[in-house]
C-alpha cells in the first residue's frame, strides 16, 4: 500500500484517526495552543496518564490513550523552541516527526494526524517547518509501511498555504 500525506484545514481534535499528535512541552502537563485544545477535548483522564510519563525530551514522543477524543490515541511530542535555526532546531523538529511515526508504527496506529509542530508559541518559521515536516514524514512513512496515512491539520490559511507549497516541492499533489 502506498503511504499518503494529506492536508486538512481546521481543528485536529475532531479527527477520528488512530492517533493525533500533540505539540506538547517537556512537562507533558498541558499548555496552550493545540496542547490545550487536546487536553480540553480529551478530558482530565489524559492529564492523569500524562503525569505518569515523567515528561518528554525535545525531539522525542510518547503515546497515551485518547479518552474522550474521537482519536484512539494521542502521541505527545515536543518540538524545539525556535531561536535562529542554528541551535539544532531543524534536527530536533525532524526528530519529533520521525519519533511520532516510529511510536505510531510500534503501537499499530495506521493513520496519524499531525499539527504543525513548533509553529505556534515555539516560533518556528512556517515555510521551513513545513518543508522539514513533509520531507521527514515522507521518509518515515517509507521506513514504516504499517503507517499508511499522515494527515496534517493546519489551523489557518497561512499554515495551510505553507504546507501546500511544501507538498508541491516534495513532488506530490494534495489529495
Ligand atoms: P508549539 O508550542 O509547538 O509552537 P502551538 O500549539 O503553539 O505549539 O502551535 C502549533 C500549531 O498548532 C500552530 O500552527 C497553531 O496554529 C496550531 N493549532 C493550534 N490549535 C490547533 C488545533 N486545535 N488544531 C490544529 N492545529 C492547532
Amino acid at each position: 500500500m502506498t503511504a499518503k500525506i494529506t492536508l486538512r484545514k481546521g481543528d485536529i481534535t475532531t479527527d477520528a484517526v488512530d492517533a493525533i499528535v500533540n505539540a506538547a512541552n517537556n512537562s507533558l502537563l498541558g499548555g496552550g495552543g493545540v496542547d490545550g485544545a487536546i487536553h480540553r477535548a480529551a478530558g482530565p483522564e489524559l492529564l492523569a496518564e500524562c503525569r505518569a510519563l515523567g515528561g518528554c525530551e525535545t525531539g522525542d514522543a510518547k503515546i497515551t490513550k485518547g479518552y474522550r477524543l474521537p482519536a484512539a490515541h494521542v502521541i505527545h511530542t515536543v518540538g524545539p523552541i525556535y531561536h535562529d535555526g542554528r541551535h539544532g532546531e531543524p534536527e530536533l523538529l525532524a526528530s519529533a516527526y520521525r519519533r511520532c511515526i516510529e511510536v505510531a508504527a510500534a503501537n499499530g496506529c495506521a493513520r496519524v494526524g499531525f499539527p504543525a509542530i513548533s509553529t505556534g508559541v515555539y516560533g518556528y518559521p512556517l515555510a521551513a517547518a513545513a518543508e522539514i515536516a513533509l520531507t521527514t514524514v515522507d521518509a518515515a512513512l517509507t521506513d514504516h509501511p504499517e503507517v499508511v496515512e499522515a494527515r496534517f491539520w493546519l489551523f489557518n490559511g497561512l499554515a495551510f498555504g505553507a504546507f501546500e507549497r511544501a507538498l508541491v516541492q516534495l513532488g506530490r499533489q494534495q489529495n
